[in-house]
């Protein structure tokens, strides 16, 4: 492979003027990735012709939660052994260049996740499906702890230049807010690897420039900054990620990002459509299937209504030409997430699109009328009623199909927040159970357990086809096992080692991974397992020679920065973590780790070496989840309710072999209509003396009055249901510090679950996709 090594040194005079040996880690990771963009740009460009002509589907969304591309990119194309063999010969490590890549983190959480997992399953599958979105200068969040508190700073990942990122400036348009408010949109492509590489699909990421971008005038008469005012009031719009997960805040900003995005992207579609010399617009939606990643696209609607009009279509063409290109994906219940806009908020950034919104409403009315729809439940559909906006019946009713998350989520849509639409449309709403990409979440980041799985079935099938893992079913005897918990305890090792270098904190691989990651947020319920631990640590102080099991607590999580609770439970287990680690009587049983800035680089060290995967949401309130998948594949068990996907999981590895507990949702709703929170804390044994510990004098909040907050909240009102779902809770992880004292019987649960993981692979969901919503078909 000289060829690659002389490649990656003359790119690194070309862009960086030095030789590559004297470049530091981040600056040969970008000479490196533009070395290998050199071979991929032309199969990009075969990919992109060879489905010209063909019907092809867009996802817009305003997150793609991407991470890293290196090994990925490297893993998906092929080339693997060649590259670490040629790094290595020119004495460089491969993994300092892997670590040195920012995350391209783009996302929150779960939403944004999705879509980065969609968009590798779709080039995997070989089907025409692009990604639509927003370059966001700044991602989500760094975030640190200081006196254990959140502390958040700015993440410029693109400080540094991606190599993945071409620029198509040529390919720029103009998103007009009004007469006087004009943005340029341009175009920044990232590829999209399918394993195996033959397909390589796009993820467009608009950036937000000045149409002037500097004002000579104004500079000539000494005004400087004037001008560049338009300049910097432009690129404010991609500036950065919101950073909340599942709460909506009706911020303007906010909508500008949205119409950039939505308007940017059907403009280029329509551009597109037209110069392949297409004139009837009736061809567009046999041509083009564009999927809403929750509302936050939903603008796209009366755009495309506007731009269709200036093509010359009536609105009622132009309606149903909308409706069908257009399909909705929901992913909540939670009501805190619904997207409202005030009509006068509205009408101040988008004076001319209010106008199209209205009509559709209109057009809405009429249906009402027809559908014989008593006009007292009219408010279950109209989306425009007092002065505001509803994203949500716009985007049901406006597009072909709506669907949930999840056959629990669907189901709970059906039946409850939108069972008047469902009335009215009985085909409208199903559902598409999520999945997650194996080639990032086992082949790339868990290589040992792919290894196994590879030897014992004679084939590396499953890396394209997961539901290969139930034939592992046969060869479930003491020599796989023993193979599988070597495995689980070499990724315990690894991130062991890294929480030690990171977090400065030492664990021990031995002790059960018990292991709780992913957004901040009341309704997750991070703060009954800080319970459960505080309460651990209560019964370890008065019995420490009780026989207890050794297990580390490990917590991920991101709190939005303006979530004042999360925030509070983020201190409550920093103080926590605190007190266990540091008393000598428990520290030998357990410990408890909040890890920093949790993202998908930490998540991929974090999924293998569960042993324990937390999915205790209150029933009713997970639409699905996803990381809840990453564990099971690698053989984690779930200690649960029945919410979202754990549902799914338990239905297809087996109750036995996870740890389910708690209200379901039905019994939740039941228990909230009339609900006593002191019923469960005078009644539960530890549960008390746990949460006393909150106002007690045992832990300090440096006087922000925090955890009196927490408190009180659990004592007032316990929206969750925390208190009332601990006992059973507590028996579940009971048991599972009993169950793991049987190490082989543990393990063998935790390998059941890979073995049935199969149906969690986003390829299965984008095949159901492509097939019942896009109907478009893979080109190979
Ligand atoms: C998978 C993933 C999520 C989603 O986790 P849930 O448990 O489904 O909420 C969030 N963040 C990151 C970094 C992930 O990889």
């Amino acid at each position: 492979m000289t060829d690659l090594k002389i490649r990656i040194e003359r790119k690194a005079y070309q862009s960086h003027g030095q030789s590559f040996y004297e470049l530091n880690s981040k600056e040969q990771f970008i000479v490196l990735g533009k070395a290998l963009m050199e071979d991929l740009v032309p199969k990009w460009i075969d990919s992109r012709n060879k489905f010209k002509g063909k019907k092809q589907a867009y996802y817009f969304s305003a997150e793609f939660l991407m991470g890293r591309a290196l090994s990925n990119n490297i893993i998906n194309s092929g080339i693997d052994s060649n590259i670490k063999q040629t790094l290595e010969e020119m004495g460089v490590n491969y993994n300092e260049l892997e670590e040195a890549e920012d995350d391209a983190g783009l996302g929150n959480g779960g939403l944004g996740r999705l879509a980065a997992c969609f968009l590798d399953s779709g080039a995997t599958l070989n089907l025409p499906l692009s990604g639509y979105g927003i370059l966001y200068e700044y991602g989500i969040f760094k975030q640190y702890f200081i006196d254990g508190f959140q502390v958040e700073r700015r993440d410029p990942w693109l400080e540094n230049d991606s190599p993945w990122l071409i620029k198509n400036a040529n390919e720029s348009v103009i998103v007009e807010y009004s007469e006087s408010e004009k943005v340029r949109a341009v175009p920044h492509d990232m590829p999209i690897i399918g394993y195996g590489g033959d397909t390589i699909n796009t993820l467009r990421l608009w950036k937000a420039e000045a149409v002037e971008q500097f004002d000579f005038k104004a500079f000539d008469e000494g005004r400087y900054i004037e001008s560049v005012r338009e300049q910097n009031e432009a690129e404010t719009i991609s500036r950065i990620l919101y950073p909340n997960d599942s709460t909506y805040e009706g911020k303007q900003l906010r909508l500008r990002q949205q119409y950039f995005f939505t308007s940017a992207s059907l403009q280029d579609l329509i551009r597109k459509f037209k110069a392949e010399g297409y004139e009837d617009f009736e061809a567009f939606h046999k041509l083009h299937a564009i999927q809403l990643n929750d509302t936050h696209p939903a603008l796209a609607i009366p755009e495309m209504v506007r731009l269709l009009e200036k093509e010359g279509l009536e609105f009622e063409r132009a309606f149903n030409i909308v409706q069908k290109t257009f399909a909705y994906t929901n992913h909540t219940l939670l009501a805190e997430a619904l997207e409202v806009w005030d009509k006068k908020l509205f009408l101040s950034v988008l004076p001319n699109l209010y106008e199209f919104i209205e009509r559709i409403n209109n057009r809405l009315i009429d249906n009402l009328k027809v559908w014989g729809i008593d006009k007292d439940r009219w408010n279950k559909y109209l989306i425009l009623q007092n002065d505001q906006i509803h994203m949500a019946f716009m985007s049901i009713y406006a597009t072909k199909m709506t669907n949930g998350v999840a056959a629990l989520h669907t189901d709970l849509l059906r039946e409850t927040v939108i069972q008047d639409w469902h009335k009215v449309y009985p085909e409208r709403i199903n559902n598409k159970t999520n999945g997650v990409t194996q080639r990032r979440w086992l082949l790339h980041s868990n290589p040992q357990l792919s290894g196994l799985i590879t030897d014992t079935l004679g084939n590396d099938e499953w890396v394209t086809d997961l539901s290969q893992l139930k034939n592992l079913e046969q060869h479930l005897n003491e020599e796989t096992l023993a193979r599988f918990i070597d495995v689980k305890k070499a990724k315990k090792q690894e991130l062991a080692d890294y929480i030690q270098k990171h977090e400065y904190e030492s664990v021990d691989p031995a002790s059960i991974f018990d292991i709780h990651i992913k957004r901040l947020h009341e309704y997750k319920r991070q703060l009954m397992l800080a319970l459960y631990i505080q309460d651990l640590y209560n019964r370890i102080k008065e019995n420490p020679d009780g026989g207890w099991t050794k297990r580390t607590f490990i917590f991920g999580a991101k709190s939005a920065p303006g979530y004042y609770m999360a925030k509070a439970i983020i201190k409550f287990i920093n103080e926590i973590a605190n007190k266990v680690n540091t008393d000598g009587d428990v520290n030998s049983f357990i410990k408890v780790i909040f890890v920093t800035n949790y993202g998908v680089s930490y998540a991929e060290r974090l999924f293998p070496a569960a042993d324990v995967s937390e999915q205790i949401s209150m029933a009713g309130k997970e639409a699905s989840g996803t990381g809840n998948m990453k564990f099971m594949i690698n053989g984690a068990v779930t200690v649960g309710t029945m919410d979202g996907a754990n549902v799914e999981i338990v239905e297809e590895a087996g109750k036995e072999n996870n740890y389910i507990f708690g209200l379901d949702a039905a019994e939740a709703i039941e228990k909230k209509k009339d609900y006593n929170p002191a019923v469960p804390l005078e009644n539960t044994e530890g549960l008390k003396r746990a949460v006393d510990s909150l106002v007690d004098g045992t832990y300090h909040d440096n006087n922000t009055g925090m955890f009196k907050d927490i408190h009180d909240s659990l004592m007032n009102v316990d929206e969750y249901l925390v208190l009332e779902d601990f006992e059973s809770y507590r028996q579940a992880q009971d048991q599972i510090a009993q169950d793991f004292k049987d190490e082989k019987e543990f393990y063998k649960k935790g390998f059941i679950n890979t073995v049935n993981s199969g149906k969690f692979s986003s390829d299965r969901t984008i095949e159901e996709y492509a097939a019942e919503i896009w109907n478009v078909t893979p080109v190979k």
